[in-house]
């Protein structure tokens, strides 16, 4: 299940050579290139999935656990503070590369690192809308 011109199954595949952290047979995780933080990582299934809407349920739970290791370990390596784990489904959410990938971001105290939004209210008109569609 690759796609034979996608770059993250190349590099996951190890075809194109990229900085591993972490690699077993269903994931590689490596440096991102542009990084938001010293240490910011990237977890990529080796198959391809275009991103959370038709990734497999099975690898995506594993992709959480590992991210929870990787995480704890980067968190000792590095001496961050906290993390922010990032995935972006699709091009208005920020998606520029179409294979599923979860970001992992240290953050420390005081960093520049911008996933701020600004804060709106949920009005009772919009809420009674939404819970009634999702019945
Ligand atoms: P997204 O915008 O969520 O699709 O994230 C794509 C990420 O992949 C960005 O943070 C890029 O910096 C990163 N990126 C793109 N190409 C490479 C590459 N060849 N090696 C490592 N990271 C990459
Ligand atoms: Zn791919």
């Amino acid at each position: 299940m690759r796609d034979k011109d996608c770059i993250f199954c190349k590099i996951a595949a190890g075809e194109i050579p990229s900085a591993t952290l972490y690699e077993d047979e269903d994931f590689r995780v490596i440096l991102d290139l542009g990084p938001a933080s010293k240490g910011h990582a990237l977890i990529l299934p080796k198959d391809h999935f275009r991103n959370l809407y038709d990734i497999d349920e099975e690898v995506l739970a594993k992709a959480m656990v590992l991210a929870k290791k990787m995480v704890k370990k980067m968190t000792d390596v590095l001496g961050c503070d906290g993390y922010n784990i990032v995935q972006n489904n699709e091009e208005c959410a920020g998606q520029t590369v179409f294979h599923f990938h979860m970001h992992l971001i240290p953050r420390y105290k005081d960093d520049q690192v911008g996933l701020e939004w600004k804060v709106g209210e949920l009005t009772e008109e919009v809420k009674n809308e939404i819970l009634e569609k999702m019945k």
